[in-house]
């Protein structure tokens, strides 16, 4: 009897760990709380979850309830209060070519071309040559900016911005994608065209994204599971699995379903 029970003891040490393995990201117990003269803020407190090797996830919540605060603890920008990240099991320390980071105001460098600027990580990395030309104009190829490569920034409209933000996160071939409100800036047309392309691209490139929004739709338009966040402090609610195929159709009754269930959690 002693003998079974160490037998299932094993197995499940065996599955647990082994899920833990495929797990990308792990936010552990995750706290952060700013300090200044006048004030204190509880940005994040005790927040929980991760994602999965290959996985989709939005995070979402209103204004201020720290989704920005978890990016950049993600990113290794910031550093935690309580708790930690774990990426593939081990802490984050600072930020890392393992992490590709896109943001809502596009950070581009305006005195580089599209070229120049999906370069740059490579540059920094060193590498040089054909395999960097190679890996620029294979990455301006999958973003559909080819015929743009020697535009400059001021040249483009804001979904090509965005575009050439996420070529250049991935020209450096990072497990991780994080996105702050990536496609905040451009009209919904576009902002609908992007949704396609970027799960295109994840689905070609077997990405890991973490993709911040305050938009409901959205996230239920792309994400696999959704981390609904709640503010004061900032804490997560309910990870929702969304469960629908995809390309999602927003008219969908299933569709309107979980949208209506994530709002009701956040209260709006
Ligand atoms: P969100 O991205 O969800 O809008 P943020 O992470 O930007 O939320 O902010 C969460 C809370 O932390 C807010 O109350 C904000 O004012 C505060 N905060 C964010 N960054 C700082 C900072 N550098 N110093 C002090 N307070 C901050
Ligand atoms: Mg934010």
């Amino acid at each position: 009897m002693t003998d079974t029970k160490t037998d299932v003891d094993d197995t499940d040490a065996d599955a647990s760990t082994t899920a833990r393995a495929r797990e990308k990201v792990v936010v552990d117990g995750l706290g952060k709380r700013y300090d200044s003269d006048r004030q204190t803020v509880q940005a994040l407190s005790d927040v929980n979850f991760s994602v999965g090797t290959g996985e989709f996830v939005c995070l979402v919540g209103p204004s201020g309830c720290g989704k920005t605060t978890l990016f950049r603890l993600i990113a290794g920008l910031e550093t935690p209060t309580t708790g930690d990240v774990l990426l593939d099991g081990e802490p984050v320390t600072g930020p890392g070519t393992d992490r590709g980071m896109v943001f809502q105001e596009y950070g581009l460098f305006p005195w580089r071309t599209v070229r120049e600027n999906v370069a740059f990580g490579l540059e920094e990395q060193g590498v040089d040559g054909a395999e960097r030309k190679r890996r620029v104009a294979q990455m301006i190829d999958l973003v559909g900016l080819s015929g743009f490569a020697d535009a400059y920034p001021k040249e483009l409209s804001g979904g090509m911005k965005q575009r050439v933000g996420i070529a250049r996160a991935l020209a450096v071939d990072p497990e991780l994608l994080l996105m702050d409100e990536p496609f905040g800036s451009v009209d919904a047309q576009t902002r609908d065209m992007l949704h396609g392309e970027l799960l295109e691209v994840w689905a070609e490139t077997g990405k890991t994204v973490l993709f911040v929004t305050h938009d409901v739709e959205e996230a239920v338009t792309l994400a696999d599971r959704v981390v609904v966040m709640a503010a004061d402090p900032g804490r997560v609610r309910e990870v929702v699995p969304v469960g629908l195929e995809r390309p999602r159709v927003r008219t969908d009754a299933a569709f309107a379903d979980r949208v209506e269930h994530i709002r009701g959690l956040i209260g709006d």
